[in-house]
């Protein structure tokens, strides 16, 4: 009678039990034909333990844990270690943020990696990540309704929408790359303040061409409106831009600069809303439809200003804020928010004063829109260019009042224990 095969102990094949055994080949459950029933610990088990088989069978046991091992590997990735404010040279640190710092020269996969890590910097990405998305999805909706490529009339808002996509696209890159070296730390700030610069210019042509007041059309600022407004990027971004170099050794005078910087086109911008606004609230203007959405984009735009300026809520308690809720955050979602209502208003006034603005005003032209953006977009990037190359020729210029010695070698020998 033929046995049927049974499986019961391992036993070793393969031919002289050389190196290539593998996990898969080495061991094989298996009974040996026309022998007896096997009974317990029999001539396998024999075999294992005196020929050799005992170290072979660790070894077969270790090559199976690491098989097993590997996918765990795998998955468990290495995230990069933060420091605190002490740790970092003086030119990464920020006002009360003590701990959630990335290693100041990461590379630039660390800091992609790093936005989906929690550090002190992963917030105000997204802030500003997410609604560039939100930002292009109206863009593409407007170019399903709008004729941007034949119709002047919609060109100012075709700047506009370009702009509010742009400028926080920029800003979260400058804060994921920040870490990557102190000059790259400044050179993708000159590109935030110039996207930031640039979307000024972008809030004049359509304010310039949608918003100004009915008396004030075809006025002497409404004539010169968006190349005041050129003149003004000019001097945003270069003063901007300049009050990087002072931040370290004269932080106020820094701080009142870049402040300053960005409240003048601010200002210039919103002179004819906030009169326009004056007249409608004493009772004499005539399309109202955009009234509300203009003044919650003012309360946000104000609010925004008061964050940046103040360095609230972690001043008041360094440290509480590092990872959420720190002023940075809350300047750029209420940035955000402003952008939205500014938005709206603007497409509000856009469709209802459409018909008074085209019989009334000779309407937007090519050099007014897109040409002013050509020019102004050029000009910025010079701007920045001059400052990056001033930053790379000089050393030591974006690390200049402190002491990096110290702190830069402590950071890397922190590293090295890791
Ligand atoms: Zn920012």
């Amino acid at each position: 009678m033929k046995k049927s095969p049974q499986h019961l102990f391992p036993v070793w094949r393969g031919a002289g039990g050389g190196p290539s055994w593998g996990w898969p080949r080495c061991i094989g459950w298996e009974a040996v034909e026309g022998e007896a029933e096997p009974q317990g610990f029999d001539c396998p088990f024999w075999c294992v333990l005196c020929r050799g088989g005992r170290e072979r069978l660790k070894q077969a046991c270790q090559r199976g844990r690491e098989v097993l091992r590997l996918p765990a590997n795998m998955l468990r990735i290495k995230l990069p270690h933060l420091f605190d404010n002490h740790q970092v040279p003086k030119v990464f640190r920020e006002d009360s943020i003590i701990s959630g710092y990335r290693h100041p020269q990461s590379s630039a996969m660390d800091c992609i990696l790093s936005s989906f890590q929690m550090t002190n910097e992963t917030v105000n990405i997204w802030t500003h990540f997410l609604p560039t998305w939100y930002f292009l999805w109206r863009f593409f909706l407007l170019c399903t309704t709008e004729n941007f490529l034949s119709e002047s009339y919609t060109w100012p808002l075709l700047v506009y929408m370009m702009l509010i996509c742009l400028y926080p696209f920029i800003s979260s890159c400058a804060h994921t790359f920040s870490t990557m070296s102190p000059e790259a730390r400044h050179i993708c700030y000159f590109f935030d303040y110039g996207a930031l610069s640039l979307y000024s210019l972008g809030c004049a042509i359509a304010y310039g061409s949608y918003v100004m007041p009915e008396c004030w059309v075809n006025s002497w600022l409404h004539q010169h409106f968006v190349s005041i407004a050129i003149a003004n990027t000019i001097f945003c971004t270069s003063m901007s831009c300049y009050s990087r170099f002072l931040e370290l050794q004269f932080p106020h005078k820094s701080k009142i600069l870049r402040t300053g910087a960005f409240v003048l086109p601010f200002v210039f911008d919103n002179i004819p809303l906030v009169y326009r606004l004056v007249l409608c609230f004493s009772g004499h203007c005539s399309h109202t439809e955009a009234v509300s959405s203009h003044c919650y984009h003012l309360l946000f735009a104000f609010l925004t200003g008061f964050l940046f300026a103040s360095h609230l809520p972690e001043r008041l308690a360094p440290g509480r804020f590092d990872y959420f809720g720190h002023s940075h955050q809350l300047f750029h979602i209420c940035a955000v928010v402003g952008t939205h209502f500014q938005m709206e208003a603007v497409l509000a006034d856009m469709s209802s004063r459409h018909s008074w603005l085209i019989a009334h005003s000779p309407g937007p032209f090519f050099l007014g829109t897109l040409g002013a953006l050509a020019l102004a977009f050029i000009l910025n990037m010079g701007i920045i260019g001059l400052f990056s190359a001033c930053l790379l020729r000089t050393p030591n210029l974006s690390t200049s009042g402190l002491s990096t010695t110290h702190t830069t070698h402590t950071t890397h020998t922190h590293s090295k224990e890791e």
